[in-house]
């Protein structure tokens, strides 16, 4: 159903509840557990206060995952697209394919495998009303990439590619006069999607309504908090509240080979990337609060769909390698009955997917069918702990990563080259280990991964636009 939207993009509180109350509006038919799952845009682990980072950035989300089955995880991607598909289908991208394939001259978009089962599409098929709320250009109901399949209602807002749009507004990240202007482009997307889910979500969802929330915070552009920085207790940098730090200056010093950044810009990226995450921190807690009055049968799930450098190699960005502070994260999920602990032994986004199914008790496809040990398996239930990978698909620049235990093996797929990491005694992965035969475990896994990717294409080939787009670009099959 296709939902009405104000001139700025957003669906009309009002009318979603005018219709709720008229009944016009689908309802659940389904006697089961709500479901809340909540993922959070370029949250780094390292920086929840629960995680063990120094400032209190996190006080709802920790009081959160103090009541919560807590997962440590690993991300299926270090960006947005691959990962929240894996999230959401239980496979990894060699399989579901969503991302970006990148050619010399662009990069094009690939869509979600069209046979591929989504989690919404399952839980509606067993009755569930399935709701979005999302903001991140990539997720935008125009560009169809798969990700509004199976949602009653799916409401996608903000710009396409907000921080693109940022960068060409200004020429220097401190040009605070220009700044105020371009706030505009972005504030406060997380208070307007809460706001919109305080108004949607009601007592009439109680049972058999599956809620998925995508929050933009603390996505780049940072935007200076000055009141979250405090609270923390940092000094907030020298620039107006609400001003935006850029920092695409920054990628190119790292991109060109420039050198290193200027140590005040790091320090103050750095403190400005807790106020985001304190902003973020916030609205989770809204939305946590909010579903527990209306369901209090409910599960919360809590998830990030990558993380950020912040110039631990030189740059900030996400997508661009597979270290630790962009795929490291975590995974939460609570309900009243459900005994809160941390958990021992390394998750995998892929995994959310049977893991919210079993507690929904719907009946999905199970992903170990279609990706063996790579295919999602029920957190709750798991009696072993896999190999976790990472891919990073892009067409010339491929790289994917596989993790056991505390070994960590890098694969550049172009040259063959691998970089293999001990993460008890090297957490920062800057010195790479030669040992063939400690790598040999993890490469092969890697092998085995890669090779579902032909087998993925052979099965199914590119969409018709996919296709035609690829031959202008002079890739033709
Ligand atoms: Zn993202």
């Amino acid at each position: 159903m296709p939902a009405r939207k104000t001139p700025d993009g957003l669906p009309a509180p009002d009318e979603v509840r005018a219709k709720i109350k008229e009944g016009e509006a689908k309802l659940p038919s389904r006697d089961a557990p709500s479901i809340l799952l909540i993922t959070i845009d370029t949250l780094r682990k390292r920086n929840v206060h629960y995680f063990g980072h120094p400032k209190n950035t996190t006080p709802q989300i920790d009081a959160l995952l103090e009541q919560s089955r807590v997962f440590d995880m690993q991300t299926a991607a270090p960006w947005t697209v691959p990962s929240l598909a894996s999230i959401l289908t239980g496979l990894p991208f060699s399989v579901h394919q969503a991302g970006v394939i990148r050619t010399p001259q662009k990069s094009v978009d690939s869509a979600l495998r069209s046979d591929v089962v989504t989690l919404a599409e399952a839980l509606q098929q067993s009755g569930y009303l399935t709701c979005a709320f999302v903001t991140n250009g990539h997720l935008l109901e125009e560009r169809k990439l798969g990700f509004g399949r199976g949602f009653d209602y799916y409401y996608s807002f903000g710009d396409k590619h907000p921080a693109k749009a940022v960068a060409e507004e200004l020429d220097k990240p401190r040009d605070w006069s220009r700044v105020r202007g371009i706030d505009a482009l972005l504030g406060g997307s997380g208070e307007r999607l809460l706001k919109l889910f305080q108004a949607f979500a009601r007592k009439e969802h109680a049972r058999g309504t599956f809620f998925w929330v995508h929050l933009f915070e603390p996505h780049n552009p940072f935007k200076q908090r000055n009141a979250l920085l405090t609270a923390m207790g940092h000094t907030p940098p020298n620039a107006p509240n609400g001003a935006l730090w850029l920092t695409y200056d920054a990628r190119k010093v790292f991109r060109n080979g420039e050198g290193a950044p200027p140590q005040d810009l790091v320090d103050t990226t750095r403190i400005v990337y807790d106020g985001e995450v304190a902003q973020a921190d916030l609205i989770v807690g809204g939305l946590h609060k909010h579903f527990a009055s209306i369901a209090a049968d409910g599960f919360t799930a809590l998830a990030a769909d990558h993380g950020e450098e912040l110039f631990e190699r030189g740059s900030v960005d996400h997508g661009h390698t597979l270290y630790q502070e962009l795929i490291d994260s975590f995974f939460a999920l609570h309900h009243s009955q459900l005994e809160p602990r941390r958990e021992a032994g390394l998750a995998r986004h892929v995994d959310v997917y049977p893991t919210l199914c079993s507690v929904a008790q719907a009946d999905c496809p199970d992903p170990q069918k279609r990706a063996g040990a790579f295919g999602g398996i029920d957190l709750l239930t798991r009696t072993s702990v896999p190999i976790a990978v990472a891919e990073n698909p892009e067409l010339f620049e491929d790289r994917v990563s596989a993790r056991r235990g505390n070994d960590k093996l890098i694969l550049h797929l172009r040259s063959k080259r691998y970089e293999l990491y001990d993460l008890s005694r090297d957490p920062d992965e800057l010195y790479a280990i030669h040992d063939d035969a400690r790598a040999a475990p993890l490469l092969r896994s890697l092998e085995a991964l890669v090779a579902q990717r032909t087998e993925a294409r052979a099965a199914e080939p590119p969409s018709r636009e996919l296709e035609e787009r690829l031959r202008a670009l002079g890739y033709a099959r």
